[in-house]
């Protein structure tokens, strides 16, 4: 067992790292902190990123990436969550381009990667509908063949980036025969397709997400991802990629927690000096470990075949939950201000991230799969337990 990095991958940290503390801007932090996503300044990064090879790493020099390995991106994808806790998934990259380059065609290959890894392009993930979230085997809307098409028909919710995105990551039913989850398929849809509409939900975190609405909406053919009924397993695998959380972002929060604590009185005492707060400090630190040892193992599977299923769980539920436990004891520790909103930059310690945090995170633990459903597949697939 090897726990170092290789000098080259060391090497690419560095240079990642000089990348974001030149490019991630007060502009960049003010806008992804809208809650609307990819703006001018969130395309501009995004396009930077792109320029280098950096969106896609793992995928092959031909199609836009660098040909290197999964390793690469988790580095990126930990030196982005340090340097900028705020920052949205990019889903293109993350999850769309892996599992296209695993399971679409040559002509579909071309046509999206390379745009995805240039940053061109943005996808929305597509999944859940109102009676359709933790039970995706429930999705209902339709897609019925039709000559060269697909006509689609029915409803998502919670489809977070429709507003900015310019293609639909869909699953939709193909088959009503036999099991639910055995009748869907994965589709990409362009957003503007006429038909579509996209209405705004906001969340308590001041973000935006959507419902968004299929009209007799024509899909071509050649627009099916992978194999037709097959888009359960499909949607599960892009599930392992969307769960694959760095834990970086929470040693950056802890590591701002204790500079505020190091240079903050309360009653005539600096914070850092009660037991009770170094106590709670020191138990971070220990999660941040294990949490990182978590990931750095799923990164190995992927690059040696593919997570069982169960083991993203195990990080997601940790790191999401471990986001939490942070956050609710910075906002204890920081009494009255850290009730400050993000806004008040003059006067709220710690620029007002671990307030927006805390409520924002409030959706961490329920989207890409609530704590309960995590639990549910690690008892099952992990412990091999009978299903609830
Ligand atoms: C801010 C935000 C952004 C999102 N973005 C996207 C997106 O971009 N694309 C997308 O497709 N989806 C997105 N989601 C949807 C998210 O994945 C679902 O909300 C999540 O899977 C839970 O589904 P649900 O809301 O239908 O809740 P339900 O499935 O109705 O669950 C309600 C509660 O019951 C619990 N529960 C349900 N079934 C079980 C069970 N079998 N055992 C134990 N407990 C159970 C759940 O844990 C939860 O606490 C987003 C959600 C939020 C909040």
């Amino acid at each position: 067992m090897d726990f170092k990095f290789t000098p080259e991958q060391e090497a690419f940290r560095k240079e990642v790292r000089a990348f974001l503390k030149s490019e991630v801007t007060d502009e960049l932090v003010e806008e992804v902190n809208s809650g609307l996503g990819l703006g001018p300044a969130g395309w501009e990064y995004v396009r930077k990123l792109g320029k280098r090879g950096w969106l896609v790493p793992m995928i092959p020099k031909e199609y836009g990436g660098l040909g290197a390995s999964f390793w690469e991106r988790f580095i990126l994808n930990e030196e982005i969550y340090y340097c900028f806790p705020e920052f949205i998934q990019y889903f293109g990259a993350n999850i769309v381009a892996p599992i296209v380059m695993e399971i679409g065609t040559e002509e579909q290959k071309k046509e999206y990667i390379p745009r995805i890894a240039r940053g061109e392009i943005e996808f929305a993930l597509g999944y859940t509908e109102p009676q359709a979230g933790s039970d995706l085997a429930s999705i209902d809307i339709r897609a019925v063949e039709q000559d060269d098409c697909y006509i689609v028909n029915g409803q998502k919710t919670y489809n977070t980036a429709c507003h900015y995105a310019q293609y639909h990551w869909l699953n939709a039913r193909t088959s009503t025969e036999g099991k639910k989850y055995k009748g869907l398929s994965f589709f990409i849809v362009p957003l503007d397709s006429p038909g579509i509409t996209i209405n705004p939900m906001w969340t308590m975190g001041g973000e935006r997400t959507n419902e968004v609405f299929y009209d007799n909406v024509k899909v071509p053919k050649k627009n099916l991802v992978g194999q037709k009924n097959r888009g359960f397993y499909h949607m599960m695998d892009a599930l392992d990629h969307e769960r694959m959380f760095p834990i970086t972002h929470i040693q950056r929060g802890l590591d701002d927690l204790i500079k505020y604590v190091k240079g903050t009185e309360r009653n005539g005492k600096l914070l850092i000096e009660d037991p009770l707060i170094r106590q709670k400090l020191a138990q971070f630190a220990i999660d941040i470990e294990v949490g990182r040892g978590m990931g750095y193992r799923i990164v190995w599977l992927q690059d040696h075949s593919k997570p069982g299923g169960h083991e993203t769980s195990i990080l997601k539920v940790f790191v999401t939950e471990l986001e939490r436990r942070l956050t609710y004891t910075a906002v204890h520790i920081m009494g009255q201000q850290g009730a400050l909103r993000y806004q008040s930059y003059c006067s709220s310690p710690i620029a007002g991230w671990l307030e927006h945090w805390f409520l924002a995170d409030t959706r961490r633990t329920i989207s890409a799969g609530s704590s309960e459903i995590q639990r549910n597949i690690i008892a099952q697939r992990g412990l091999g337990l009978p299903r609830s």
